[in-house]
């Protein structure tokens, strides 16, 4: 019998989660927001008009923070910090571990005399040197050269977690090169406000700052932390690598929208505490269709920031469930046969004049402009939908794209009807100059009727990857454990890129004698044309839809390796560098990391499930059939040989149908072991990660299918591993 299990579930009736951990909002959620943040407003309260009006500038426009301000701000800051109780400071930042790193120094410092003093100076505040040659860097680093150091990106305002005053920072080099999610962002978020705001000032010349706005949505299951710990899969790999699907999933989509088990609702209103207080301005929760699995977004913000925060959120998560006796999962795909977990990034380009580009307006101008941006945005993702795809790719997003309950791997644009109508009619203009009357009829019917059709536009389509949803888009296939980073420094990338192009285009028409409106319903048109092939409004989930992707020329890269596969190609190292995003080397080495944490971790849920299901599978199976033995002995000394057929034919059947599926998995965990071995030989990262995804892993289902038919067997009372139905449904 396996004490883990019946442990866990014994201790489930001795808590009253109702009474324990109660929690009530002390006031309103208003009054809490931003309280642990160095936000502008506290910056107004500590520091010197001149120095305020310096950090303002740097966060809006991008504008250096001499010396003696980042002295001010950090003395400052230190302050701010000192009357919350905070004792030490850090450098927060975004290694390619995926998860967030920090090294806590203290603000003390001792002094002549047995003194000390608490210190905190500019040099502080730009700069840390973590001790950081174990973080993930792809070769860049070699051991002479191993430390990297961090620097303070101010425009991401600090915050207080605990006692320590965290500071959003960059990761990089001693030589220079980035080794975390952030620096490149940054860098994208440059590019795409230089390309964007050159194209926002065709149509009006107030423009002079264009930013990216992300508003994420985040899936997570959550399980109780005891019946967590039952599970070694769960442990080490985050995910269930057996388990028989309980007799109730999600077939009558009772979970969706339902009301909130209370225990769980103690878990969210402290989390909406908490990120009050960091200033995550998280305003949506609800049910997911899954048991046990659920969704929080924010309103959006700055991309810059919204990726920090979502980071933050995740850590804060994963606190707080831990008060309420839960574990949080952000696994792609944690159980079988019940829907996994994305994180839709939902994004867009707003103007320092405060308009969204990709929103319609007032007039036939404002539409133009949405038309600019929003055809831009297509022909952007259609020709680097492989980069994007790449983007996404993970050992555990693998499990979710592609699996009909979520988008599917191609790469694929819905935009709804009526934006398919437009297009339509905006492919039809002929090339070269317009008439008069033409350009009026153009303006008034095509270009003029935007507003009034989006306002109708309801039909959305859940089985696309990337979508248009009214006033942004939305990239569906982001996985829910990734760092949105990832997504959005490929976003803001292409559509920097792109928007240039269209610039130099548009430019060279004028040049021809076209007016300006002319030559962008030129280009515009080509670009429909060209980009057509990406555009899908039907069912992705459908094996028609693969078929005809297909046909379409476009790609289905189904899983990590051949996702990769393109990330070196010359046209992808020329786009960042042109754009200085990456250089060639940067490329290189994270596409190196990906593909070996691909393999690590398919290597690890190898070790594990060989482990399970030689550990606790197989003996459990043994244990019950010898009970079957021992009754099939009694039957026959009761009724005879004779009698033992009518009276013990079902036991005997079922012993030998233990023996198949336990010589099954014998067999097909010896092969495991060899095929891991194998594979973790291999010197070629691509090839190895290729031969963990086709040789490797093929084995887990069948090792699973058999283990999951004795849990189907074996007596509840003897079976090892906490089951689904104990897993999922929380009260
Ligand atoms: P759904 O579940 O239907 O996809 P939600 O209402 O849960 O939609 O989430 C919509 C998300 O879109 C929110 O995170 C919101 O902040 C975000 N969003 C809305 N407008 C913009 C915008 N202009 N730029 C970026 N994100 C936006
Ligand atoms: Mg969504």
């Amino acid at each position: 019998m396996s004490t883990l299990r019946f442990k866990a579930l014994s201790e489930l009736p001795f808590r009253d989660f109702r009474r324990d951990n109660h929690v009530q909002v002390p006031c309103k959620l208003s009054d809490l927001y931003c309280t642990n943040v160095f936000s502008e407003n506290t910056m107004r309260e500590y520091l010197a008009k001149g120095a305020f009006e310096t950090i303002m500038s740097a966060v809006k426009k991008g504008t250096k923070i001499p010396r003696e301000i980042a002295d001010q701000v950090a003395v400052a800051m230190k302050d701010w910090a000192m009357s919350k109780g905070v004792t030490h400071y850090t450098h927060w930042f975004q290694p390619l571990t995926g998860t967030t790193a920090e090294k806590h120094d203290s603000f003390f410092t001792p002094i002549e005399g047995d003194r000390a003093i608490e210190r905190f100076s500019g040099n502080m505040l730009i700069q840390q040197e973590p001790d950081a040659s174990s973080f993930p860097n792809g070769g860049i680093r070699n051991t002479f050269e191993a430390r990297g150091y961090t620097a303070w990106d101010p425009t991401s305002p600090a915050f207080v977690i605990g006692t320590t005053l965290c500071i959003p920072s960059i990761f990089i080099s001693y030589t220079g090169e980035t080794l975390d999610y952030k620096t490149p962002l940054l860098r994208a978020l440059q590019a795409v406000d230089k390309a964007a705001t050159e194209v926002a000032r065709f149509f009006d010349k107030n423009v002079e700052k264009v930013t990216a706005t992300l508003g994420w949505e985040q899936e997570y299951f959550l399980i109780d932390s005891a019946l967590y710990q039952s599970r070694p899969d769960l442990l080490f790999t985050g995910q269930t690598l057996l388990g028989h699907a309980s007799a109730k999933g999600q077939q009558l989509d009772d979970h969706y929208f339902g009301s909130i088990p209370t225990r769980v609702m103690n878990f969210m209103k402290e989390l909406e505490i908490e990120c009050m207080k960091l200033g995550i301005p998280v305003t949506t929760r609800h049910n997911e269709v899954a048991p046990n699995q659920f969704e929080l977004a924010p309103m959006f913000e700055e991309a810059n920031v919204a990726v920090d925060h979502n980071s933050l959120l995740m850590d804060v998560m994963a606190r707080v469930a831990h008060k309420h006796h839960f574990h949080i999962l952000f696994h792609e795909k944690p159980f079988k046969g019940i829907n996994g977990s994305g994180k839709h990034n939902n994004w867009s380009l707003s103007t320092d004049t405060g308009e969204n580009l990709l929103s319609p307006g007032k007039n036939p101008k404002k539409n133009l402009q949405f038309l600019t941006f929003f055809i831009n945005t297509i022909k952007a993702v259609y020709e680097y939908s492989d980069l994007l795809r790449a983007g996404i790719a993970s050992a555990s997003n693998d499990h979710r794209l592609g699996a009909n309950e979520a988008p599917p791997a191609i790469i694929s644009i819905f935009i709804g009807s009526q934006l398919t109508n437009v297009l339509d009619e905006l492919e039809k203009i002929k090339e070269g100059k317009l008439t008069p009357d033409e350009k009026t009829d153009l303006k008034l019917n095509v270009v003029g009727k935007i507003p009034m059709i989006l306002l109708d536009n309801t039909d959305r389509n859940r089985t696309s990857p990337f979508a248009f949803t009214g006033n942004k888009f939305e990239i569906r296939a982001v996985g829910s454990s990734a760092n949105c980073a990832e997504a959005m420094t490929i976003m803001n990338s292409i559509v920097a890129k792109q928007l240039t192009d269209f610039r130099n285009e548009v430019e060279a028409l004028v040049r021809d004698g076209l007016k300006k409106d002319e030559a962008i319903f030129n280009v515009l048109r080509e670009y429909i044309k060209q980009s057509r092939s990406i555009m899908f409004e039907g069912d992705g989930y459908s094996d028609e839809w693969a078929e005809e992707a297909v046909g379409r020329g476009l790609k289905n890269l189904k899983n990590t390796p051949e996702a990769l596969k393109c990330e070196t190609d010359e046209k992808f190292i020329q786009l960042y560098e042109e754009l200085k995003v990456f250089n060639r080397r940067e490329i290189e080495a994270r596409n190196e990391i990906k593909l070996e944490k691909y393999s690590a971790v398919i290597s690890i849920e190898a070790k594990v499930l060989a482990d399970i299901a030689r550990n606790h599978i197989v003996p459990s199976a043994i244990g019950y059939q010898n009970r079957l033995i021992e009754n099939v002995k009694g039957l026959k000394e009761i009724f005879g040989d004779e009698g033992l057929q009518e009276v013990g034919g079902e036991q005997i059947s079922l012993i030998r149908e233990i023996s198949a599926h336990i010589a099954t998995i014998k067999r097909k965990v010896d092969e495991l072991i060899d095929k891991k071995a194998e594979a973790t030989e291999m010197e070629d990262r691509q090839a190895q990660a290729e031969a963990f995804c086709y040789r490797v892993k093929p084995l887990f289902n069948e090792i699973r299918e058999a283990s999951d038919a004795l849990e189907m067997l074996v007596d509840d009372e003897m079976w090892p591993l906490t089951k689904y139905r104990e897993l999922l449904f929380t009260r």
